[in-house]
């Protein structure tokens, strides 16, 4: 197989080596179900709860506030689900914004359904959601504020901090999906006012179907999975052990690599931007141009589909998206760049890179090469930019 550059580290992550090897010894020597009581099952549960501690650190939250989950996905829904229904006898209301992932923005549509009533906040130009808007939306019935941690597609980074202290002021509960910025950026549960919180393991270098929630303590939320006894009865099911171990490695090294691999990803993520902004004509960068993901570069590029150029870039070995990867495969523009005012024809052209810990300034260099010249090829054979070039002439 031919080199491959994988710049698409916010779809998933390559699962590092040590997060294989510590999961390994879980499948076939330590296999033992943790709700027993012999040693095999205390090993499995030992193993666990030092997952669970390693987590609860890297937030500032306590253990038995972390419930793991299979993902990013299933935790959003449980926040989202299991407190609407136990909130609802005190109000209808959820508030949440026009660009988060799908497991938000589809649950808000299948609770509306279930009679709930959801404001999704338009963002600003660079993807922020506004303060002052949030401010208005709250009515006496509003029971949750969800809002992302950093988004997925152009990376732009909230003002978390200042959103949960609106949640907090009015009493109102406040969740975010932090997938994307969990092991990338620092996070306190308590300076920040967050009540719950979603994270993924294969978005850290750790491995996939393994995420959590943090739940803070006192917050009144239904079982998501019944049957056994398991996370402290909210979620049953024999807990995915070797997952669990992975995600707490991954989690621990994410942490503690952090200030150097994001400070060695800002600069060539900016070195990445920089080149491309100035070396192809009619290009443009998606999100904030500071507060964003450390690894995250998405573009748009005028006259050309961003499919075309994701394949053209599969054949040079490089691996890109168009918007997430949840949402290729459909023809439809991305949600998020509609959402920043994106007309369709120029969100149609979009590229999102993302670096991950093993990204080098050569790969860089070979994208960006690749890019332009794809870009140049593309423009070469649309009617619509040879339009443009004899209007502009
Ligand atoms: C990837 C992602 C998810 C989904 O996580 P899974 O573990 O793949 O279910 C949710 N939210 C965001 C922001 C993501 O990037």
């Amino acid at each position: 197989m031919k080199k491959v550059i994988y710049l698409d580290n916010a779809a998933t992550t390559r699962t590092a080596p040590e997060v294989v090897e510590a999961m390994l010894p879980y499948f076939s020597e330590f296999y033992g179900n943790a709700s027993t009581v012999y040693g095999l099952g205390s090993a499995s549960k030992k193993a666990m709860n030092e997952s669970r501690d390693t987590i609860a650190a890297a937030l500032g939250a306590k253990s038995e506030e972390i419930y793991f989950t299979a993902g990013g996905s299933e935790s959003d829904n449980w926040a989202l689900k299991a407190t609407a229904e136990a909130y609802k006898s005190k109000g209808n209301h959820i508030i949440t914004s026009k660009i988060e992932h799908h497991a938000i923005l589809h649950t808000c549509e299948w609770l509306e359904k279930q009679g709930f009533e959801v404001t999704y906040l338009d963002v600003d130009e660079d993807g922020k959601v506004k303060l002052s808007e949030l401010k208005k939306a709250i009515r006496p019935t509003t029971i949750l504020i969800s809002i992302m941690f950093a988004n997925n597609e152009i990376g732009t980074i909230q003002p978390v901090k200042e959103i949960g202290e609106i949640a907090k002021e009015h009493g109102i509960l406040f969740h975010t999906d932090a997938v994307q910025a969990f092991g990338q950026l620092p996070i306190n549960v308590d300076e920040m006012h967050i009540d719950m919180l979603s994270a993924s393991g294969h978005k850290l270098n750790g491995p996939k179907g393994i995420g959590f929630l943090y739940i803070r303590k006192g917050v009144k939320i239904r079982s998501f999975v019944h049957g056994g006894a398991q996370e402290r009865k909210r979620r049953a099911g024999t807990e995915n052990i070797p997952g669990i171990v992975g995600l707490g490695v991954a989690a621990k090294r994410a942490v503690e690599s952090m200030p150097e691999r994001t400070s060695k990803e800002i600069e060539l993520r900016d070195y990445l931007i920089e080149r491309v902004l100035k070396e192809i004509p009619y290009s443009r960068l998606n999100g904030h141009r500071r507060d964003r993901l450390p690894n995250n570069a998405s573009f748009c590029f005028q006259f050309i589909e961003g499919e075309s150029l994701l394949i053209m870039l599969d054949m040079d070995g490089i691996c890109g998206s168009s918007g997430s990867a949840c949402t290729s495969g459909s023809l439809d523009p991305s949600h998020v760049l509609l959402a920043i005012g994106l007309p369709h024809e120029i969100a149609h052209g979009s590229l999102r890179l993302t670096l991950g810990e093993e990204t080098t300034k050569e790969d860089i260099d070979f994208a960006v090469e690749s890019i332009k010249k794809i870009v140049e090829k593309l423009r070469s054979m649309s009617p619509l930019y040879e339009d443009f070039v004899k209007k502009n002439k």
